[in-house]
């Protein structure tokens, strides 16, 4: 491509951010239709043609962008996406317009007018298709299929690819075919989960094909072995593919899509490296139902008569909070030893047998903090698998303010108020840092400064 043309590109980005930033439906429209890629281009600190428009409250231009499938969940550099931004300018009938999901649901859940936050790690790519679990011959079929797609995992990390000195590039899942793993596939040590198939794109009305002789999506399977890993990277086609040395860190780096599957596999995957054994009498186990199921091959076992959860994946329930201060205008945030420095979080903790996610939040605070806390409100929850956690994220009302903290859990603990959290996100001199924008913590914190902003 020539400079020259690369101008003429450039410049029909900005000629089209301009016309969305000031609601010139016709020109949007016009531009859209000669150079339909415009749509998710963005200019100056990442904002997109939707956020301007979300901006400046220009719902008729957000409407025709929506239409011609323009994506609302991106973000711009302070990680905003077209509803923060919208919501944080008060432009409600934009806001509602980017938090739809589904119009039937506001009859049937009055006053559900709260988007659904997508967290990282909660996307579902796949179709799990469940019920094909415990049908061995297609899944065995489905195996050797030429368009399956495999992910390899070597001690729980996946193979990925991406430029190895930017640290902050993207990475991307490698994947495999059949005949690159067929061997890891012979061998007992290999743990092999079904994931589900790729969704399919809704069928347009002019194609009405019957199920008959329409082609299945491809599959998907994870692969755990103990094979060595640098042997295992000889499979990969591209030099640049590794195995994450800080999966906590560098599972971040992945798209949307990709994390959704990763949260799946590596959960799944971690629960069979932790128990090989039968929990109830310790005999050796085998896997079943693809993967989501390990039964005692002791037939006198307990475990194989009457209900148990010892056969299935677990889940482990976490609540994580941000505490509202009663004055409204401050939260409270803490910090671990093991945080990076400067940086403060949510409280979060295990959920305990017998116990509310109400009851849960309010020990938690205490016990960590020694803040009282009285309303406790659902805000949206995150797969988290490192290894295996549910994060339920919450907004939580303190009835008391005195800080005492539990040193074993926190360094610190603290009150900030609404505009040092603002300038956290972006301010000239932050008064502290806030975790990573995958997190939960940071889109609680995000959802409070949105919620009664009225700028
Ligand atoms: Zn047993
Ligand atoms: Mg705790």
């Amino acid at each position: 491509m020539t400079s020259l043309q690369l101008s003429a590109q450039e410049e029909a980005v900005e000629r089209f951010l301009d016309a969305a930033a000031r609601g010139d439906l016709v020109q949007v429209s016009t531009l859209l239709s000669h150079v339909p890629s415009l749509i998710n281009r963005s200019g100056h600190s990442g904002w997109t043609a939707l956020m301007l428009a979300a901006r400046n409250g220009h719902c008729d231009v957000v409407e025709a962008l929506l239409s011609h499938g323009c994506d609302k969940f991106s973000v711009n550099s302070s990680s905003q996406s077209a509803y923060d931004i919208a919501t944080f300018w008060g432009h409600r009938h934009v806001s509602n317009l980017l938090g739809r999901t589904d119009d039937g649901c506001q009859r049937v859940l009055p006053g559900s007018d709260l988007r659904q936050q997508e967290n990282y790690f909660s996307r579902e790519t796949l179709d799990r298709l469940s019920a094909k679990r415990t049908d061995k011959v297609w899944l065995e079929d489905r195996r050797s299929d030429p368009d399956t797609v495999y992910l390899l995992f070597s001690n729980l990390s996946p193979v990925v690819s991406g430029p190895r000195e930017d640290a902050g590039a993207e990475l991307k899942l490698c994947r495999f075919r059949y005949e690159a793993v067929e061997d890891l596939l012979q061998k007992p040590a290999t743990v092999l989960i079904f994931l589900g198939v790729e969704k399919r794109k809704k069928p347009s009305s002019s194609s009405s094909q019957t199920a008959d002789g329409v082609q299945e999506p491809p599959a998907w399977f994870a692969i755990n072995t103990d094979e060595d890993a640098a042997e295992l990277l000889q499979r990969c086609r591209e030099k640049s593919c590794c195995f994450p040395k800080t999966p906590d860190r560098d599972l971040l780096k992945l798209s949307e899509e990709e994390a959704g599957v990763v949260a799946q596999a590596r959960s799944v995957l971690a629960w069979h490296s932790r128990y090989s054994f039968c929990p109830t009498c310790g005999s050796s186990t085998g896997l079943e139902d693809g993967g989501y199921k390990r039964s005692c091959r002791n037939s006198g076992c307990r475990s194989l008569k009457g209900v148990h959860n010892t056969c299935y994946p677990r889940v482990d329930p976490v609540v994580i909070m941000l505490v509202i201060h009663p004055d409204g205008n401050q939260c409270l945030l803490g910090r671990k030893k093991i945080f990076p420095v400067a940086m403060f979080s949510c409280l979060a903790g295990f959920i305990e047998p017998g116990e509310t996610m109400e009851e849960a939040v309010r020990r938690e605070v205490e016990e960590e903090s020694g803040v009282k806390v009285g309303p406790v409100q659902y805000v949206s929850c995150q797969p988290w698998p490192m290894p295996s956690n549910l994060m339920i994220g919450c907004l939580a009302v303190a009835v008391s303010t005195a800080i005492k903290v539990d040193e074993d859990e926190i360094e610190e603990a603290r009150w900030f108020s609404r505009q040092q959290v603002i300038d956290s996100f972006g301010g000239t001199r932050p008064a502290f840092t806030v975790p990573p924008r995958q997190t939960i913590a940071h889109q609680l914190i995000r959802h409070w400064i949105g919620m009664n902003s009225n700028l």
